[in-house]
């Protein structure tokens, strides 16, 4: 059976495993710098072979060819390593904080920030833009991109388009299918999905780009760990039950936020496991996130539990992001025991 044929669900429970006679069916951890000369790779900087299985899982869900990195920053800097000198960049306003930060750093690119769910206006800010980058919805504030309108007009505009796809996965969205040039993840969050890794994937289509990204990979070192690549191909085999779950519990959860006096506005696309909890008094925010139980009072987000945190606490958070603005990140508990600590947290 091709995986054409096989939907998402079983293509991330049977993707990459071996099939010689004697092979295990989870393929080892491998610890080894070096390989024995003749094979693709004679250094693993190069080429690991527990790579494998996980690059084969994300490539066959995202549709391209993938290839893993030492975490989603060094995914996002390798295709930043594709702007050259003079580039012009358009991302959002209020994407992920660390991305925003590393273009910023890059200093001889043009960076136009906008907000992504503002179709008219991130399509006149491509005019002359050599990149788009786009994250949707947008960690933290929740703004939903129209992407098969904004990959198009940033096609029309003459320029590669990236989406950091972390938040909705493969299983709900496939950029490139879409029309995108690049597909991000840090998958540290749902792909790997338990707060135990660091590890981050580009999935491309064009050999070109495949090539370019995997140089930058080999030249700066932006390798991933053998655990970690081999962790995250165990946290991929459940995926697709711990997203259904998780998903599940954050739209009764949004709902029942939304009918609570406890908080002022809760953004929730409808979708995802990511809610935005607004509470006008900022100092309430932080008290209700360091007081809840079952709900870890932690960064990071998309693990089995679920964690929340005001993401102004960051001194790097855009300023424009309320200052008593959660991000609950909903886990696979029991829904009623999550209700009944986020409720008494927030009262
Ligand atoms: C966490 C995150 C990143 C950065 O990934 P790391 O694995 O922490 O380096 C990038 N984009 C989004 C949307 C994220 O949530």
């Amino acid at each position: 059976m091709t995986p054409r044929d096989l939907s998402p669900a079983s293509i991330a429970v049977s993707a990459g495993r071996p099939h010689a006679p004697g092979d295990p069916l989870s393929a080892p951890i491998t610890l080894a710098s070096a390989l024995v000369p003749g094979g693709d790779a004679e250094y693993a900087r190069a080429g690991n072979p527990v790579w494998a299985p996980l690059e084969t899982i994300v490539g066959e869900l995202e549709g391209g060819d993938a290839l893993a990195f030492a975490s989603g920053i060094a995914a996002s800097a390798a295709v930043f390593s594709l702007v050259p000198a003079g580039g012009v960049v358009v991302a959002p306003t209020h994407g992920y904080y660390g991305t925003t930060h590393q273009l910023r750093q890059r200093g001889d690119v043009e960076v136009r920030l906008v907000d992504v769910s503002d179709t008219p206006s991130t399509v006149d800010a491509m005019r002359g833009a050599t990149h788009v980058w786009l994250e949707s919805p947008t960690n933290p504030a929740m703004e939903v991109a129209d992407l098969p309108t904004l990959i198009a007009a940033a096609h029309d505009a003459g320029a590669l388009v990236a989406i950091d796809n972390t938040f909705r996965t493969p299983l709900r969205e496939r950029p490139l299918e879409l029309g995108a040039d690049i597909v991000t993840h840090s998958a540290s969050k749902l792909l790997a999905g338990h707060s135990d890794v660091i590890l981050g994937l580009t999935i491309s289509r064009d050999p070109e780009l495949y090539a370019a990204l995997r140089a930058h990979r080999h030249d700066h070192g932006a390798i991933p760990g053998a655990l970690e690549a081999w962790l995250t191909t165990r946290g991929l085999r459940t995926l697709a039950v711990r997203l259904d779950r998780a998903e599940s519990n954050a739209r009764e959860l949004a709902e029942r936020l939304t009918a609570s006096p406890l908080v002022d506005e809760v953004r929730y696309p409808g979708f995802g496991t990511i809610i935005g909890l607004v509470l006008d008094d900022d100092q309430r925010a932080q008290r209700a996130t360091e007081s809840s139980r079952l709900v870890r009072y932690a960064t990071s987000l998309g693990g089995v539990e679920s964690t929340w945190e005001r993401r102004r606490r960051h001194a790097n958070e855009a300023p424009t992001i309320p200052a008593g603005l959660i991000r609950l990140s909903v886990g696979i508990e029991d829904v009623e025991d999550l209700w009944s600590d986020i409720e008494a947290a927030l009262a």
